[in-house]
């Protein structure tokens, strides 16, 4: 039937493989797009879409910034390009280390790394702590804890530090110093009668116990999203993360906070860590860092680090890292712009103006038949697609339920992410009310015409 064969169109379609960033060629027909304006793309035919998930939960100050586009201008003509390598570097880098650290509340940090992804601000936080056991003559205090269902990156070591299976499955990972413990969903995973805060200590009382079965003096960090991003938005539960950092804390084990989303306001705080009262050792950037308008990541280091790494005891010779492009002047000009835009237009402050609306709208939504549940915090929020309202009961994969949601969503005129029957929401944080509401409508409509079809797959 042409019910089957458009169930069949979903099935290979490629919003159901969630972690693929095209090979640039024609042939799957990709959807161009051109131009963007504030909240929205354009493709290259002209179409208009709200884009729900800015870009690659990235663009926080929209498409067209002309004081991102100016600082970007102004210092390709200045200096293009110069290098941080060998104690030289450019103003643009150093202002925009000063400006973070500044910015950075949630505890004090000393020192400021520029990578250019969330990937490599990952991959660096590894070769840190390494670096740090090595230098403090912990030279067997080498693992990582990470946690199932996180999303730190593509490279070797960020994918291992990842928790999702397709990233590790194709490949030889993770990499035999990564452990991952329990993924903190609380409406997938907590036991019958179980509360929040029951969840959070069984959780914690699991990552005690791995710590201790792998001998804590063998774990180097432990490393978290505040909220995951690409698993599928997911919140800690309530006491969640003040339970993890007493382990962690009680066994010498570094807290890598990974900020590349919640960063810069998106959860209306200036960052993850401030919302959820999370004390790093040491914090990755990237994405919102420069609006995503030029590439840039960063690691923030703790004074506690940075003081090993520059005690006159250390015997290792400085910290051999580093990339042609760590601190690029245009990306760093960038950065510093966008910053001062987030202080001066108060980010945050509009985020929580916008909350309720974006939260308590797509919330109502919940009620339908074929939704599980949907979470969110400030200007995030997660769908998830199940059959009788159950985790348990998933829809069957073939019939691509999130993908035929978020081809609806186009069809209405806006972008959302998809991946399997997860659907993630993250949109440029200076989003209006009425752009909200637009949002929220095609959400609607494209919600109506999955559940119809739903109803129909389900009669078949
Ligand atoms: N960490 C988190 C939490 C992310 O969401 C991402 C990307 O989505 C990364 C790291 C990797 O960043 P990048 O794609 O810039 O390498």
């Amino acid at each position: 039937s042409a019910l089957a064969e458009t169930s069949q169109s979903f099935k290979g379609h490629d919003m159901l493989a969630p972690f693929t960033a095209g090979w640039q060629t024609t042939d799957q027909n990709p959807l161009v797009i051109e131009k963007s304006e504030g909240c929205y793309v354009y493709d290259v035919h002209g179409n208009k879409y709200l884009d729900s998930l800015a870009g690659l939960w990235s663009t926080a100050l929209g498409g067209n910034e002309p004081r991102l586009v100016a600082a970007a201008t102004a210092q390709l003509n200045t200096l293009p390009f110069y290098h941080s390598f060998w104690n030289r570097t450019t103003k643009p880098s150093l202002d925009l280390a000063k400006e973070l650290l500044e910015t950075f509340t949630a505890r004090k940090m000393a020192k400021a790394f520029f990578v250019n992804s969330g990937s490599e601000a990952n991959d660096t936080q590894v070769k840190l702590v390494w670096y740090y056991n090595n230098a403090l003559g912990r030279p067997n205090k080498k693992k990582f804890i990470a946690r199932s269902k996180a999303y730190h990156g593509s490279t070797v070591i960020s994918a291992s530090l990842s928790g999702l299976p397709a990233l590790h499955q194709q490949f030889d990972l993770p990499a035999p110093f990564v452990l991952h413990t329990d993924c903190p969903h609380y409406w997938r995973y907590h036991l019958p009668g179980e509360t929040e805060e029951e969840f959070a200590t069984r959780l914690a009382n699991n990552l005690e116990n791995l710590i201790l079965k792998e001998g804590p003096e063998t774990i180097a960090a432990f490393i978290a999203e505040p909220v995951m991003g690409a698993g599928g938005v997911i919140l800690p539960p309530a006491t969640y993360f003040d339970k993890i950092q007493a382990v962690v804390k009680k066994y010498d084990i570094l807290f890598i906070a990974d900020e590349v989303i919640c960063a810069f306001g998106r959860l209306g705080e200036m960052f993850g860590s401030d919302e959820y009262n999370i004390k790093p050792d040491l914090v990755s950037l990237a994405k919102a860092l420069s609006s995503a308008y030029m590439p840039i990541g960063a690691v923030l280091v703790s004074p506690e680090i940075s003081d090993v790494i520059y005690s006159q005891s250390n015997k290792l010779g400085s910290f051999s890292h580093g990339f042609t492009y760590s601190g690029h002047p245009v990306s760093c000009a960038v950065a510093l712009e966008a910053l001062k835009i987030y202080k001066e237009r108060n980010i945050v402050e509009h985020v929580r103006r916008m909350t309720p609306k974006f939260q308590d709208e797509l919330k109502a939504f919940s009620k339908s038949p074929i939704i599980g549940e949907i979470r969110g915090t400030g200007l995030i929020i997660g769908t998830e697609f199940v059959d009788n309202k159950s985790p348990n009961d998933p829809f069957p994969p073939e019939w691509g339920v999130g993908a035929y949601f978020g081809a609806q969503c186009q069809k209405h005129g806006m972008l959302v992410r998809v991946a399997g029957d997860n659907i993630m929401m993250c949109p440029s944080l200076i989003i209006s009310g009425e752009e909200l509401d637009e949002l929220i409508s095609s959400y609607g409509k494209a919600l109506k015409d999955t559940e119809e079809w739903v109803a129909e797959l389900k009669s078949q």
